[in-house]
């Protein structure tokens, strides 16, 4: 195998297969990274440098104060290669030394041990089995998964140690694990979300160009609820002028209700710094027509104008209820815990939110939400 030929090399290397079948040079990581075993790129995965760490921890406390529905995180991997250009974890890689552009999306730091170390956090006598989150920060089911199979052993030790868990994702690798989470959700309570914001196949193959599709992500829906686990959905960000037209968001909840989703929750797209140059570059690049009208709606802030907003909100309401969805709310982690269902925010300890975030950072008021 490729992958397992590949040396064990110090981040400060040139990366790529040992057999001279590598993939184009990987970027070098600026910094050592804190328990780096290797760095390793491989044509299977062109373009994207793993970065395998050994974690002294991955259960990421929540911090005090924080308004965030959830104690505690876990995010297996930091980077992430569905690469959505609207995505706020980006900011999140700069804390590693990598940028937040391509870096986020080729420079995966994978926590390679994360289920051994997790199982020795759960079993002390301290650990009071409240709710973790994961996916609160970059996408648990992104391709790494499918090479590193993270996620088993850490939704294992969450069920058997009692702990309620919640996953956000966009990720079909996911059905994988239905065995799995069908089995901890008979130990434990388990929420599941699929963050899918637009049906048209060709914008979100523009826009979120690493994630599987939208109808791939509506089958996902579909076989979860087969299965008899919840799904809600997180239809975040809506894109003024690009996903926000009646036609889009009619096909988007309509979608949502044949493949079964237990709820919905829709929001604006959120531009915080760090995305917003990001996603302000492509928007110039892709739709450059567009480009003054995004200017004028943002502003100087973060988010679209509170007029937009409340267009929309009311749009998404009308929907929603034509669907079938109202007085459902959509995918909370806390959900997990909590049947009211307060809409989430997702921090990553005292990071900003970033995958999940397709609900918004309501580190303020929560206006993108619905
Ligand atoms: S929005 Fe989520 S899936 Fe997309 S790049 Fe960010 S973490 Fe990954």
């Amino acid at each position: 195998m490729r992958w397992d030929a590949q040396a064990l090399r110090p981040a400060s290397g040139e990366h790529g297969a040992d057999n001279g079948t590598a993939a184009a040079p990987a970027a070098v990581p600026l910094l050592p990274l804190a328990g780096l075993v290797r760095s390793v790129s491989t044509p299977e995965f062109a373009g994207v440098t793993f970065h395998e760490v050994t974690a002294k921890s991955v259960l990421n406390r929540v911090a005090s104060g924080s308004r965030m529905p959830f104690e505690w995180t876990i995010n297996p991997y930091r980077g992430c290669s569905h690469a959505c250009v609207y995505c706020f974890a980006r900011k999140s890689h700069t804390y590693l030394d990598f940028d937040a552009g391509l870096d986020f999306d080729s420079q995966v730091v994978v926590k390679i041990n994360a289920a051994d170390v997790l199982r020795k956090e759960l079993a002390r006598s301290s650990w009071a089995r409240q709710h973790v989150a994961l996916g609160t920060n970059t996408d648990p089911y992104q391709r790494a998964e499918g090479r590193y199979q993270l996620m088993p052993g850490i939704i294992g030790a969450l069920a058997d140690s009692g702990t309620p868990l919640s996953i956000l994702t966009k990720g079909t690798l996911l059905a994988r694990d239905i065995p799995l989470l069908k089995h901890a959700a008979a130990q434990v309570p388990v929420g599941i979300g699929i963050s899918l914001a637009m049906t048209d196949e060709e914008l979100s193959e523009a826009v979120e160009p690493g994630t599987p599709g939208p109808r791939a992500r509506l089958k996902l829906i579909s076989r979860l609820r087969e299965a008899g686990l919840p799904c809600g959905v997180m239809a975040m960000p809506i894109l003024p002028w690009l996903s926000d037209s009646d036609e889009a968001l009619d096909s988007l909840f309509s979608s949502l209700a044949h493949a079964g989703a237990t709820g919905v929750t829709a929001g604006a797209l959120y531009l915080k710094p760090g995305t917003r140059e990001w996603f302000m570059q492509w928007i110039a690049a892709r739709h450059p027509e567009l480009a003054g009208r995004y200017r004028r709606l943002y502003g100087t802030g973060s988010y679209a104008s509170k007029e937009y907003r409340t267009w929309l909100a009311g749009k998404v309401r009308y929907f929603k209820a034509r669907h079938g969805f109202s007085g459902s709310h959509g995918f909370s982690h806390r959900d997990v815990d909590d049947p009211r269902g307060e809409e989430a925010a997702y921090p990553e300890g005292s990071l900003p939110a970033g995958h999940a975030g397709h609900a918004g950072a309501a580190q303020t008021s929560q206006p993108t939400l619905f």
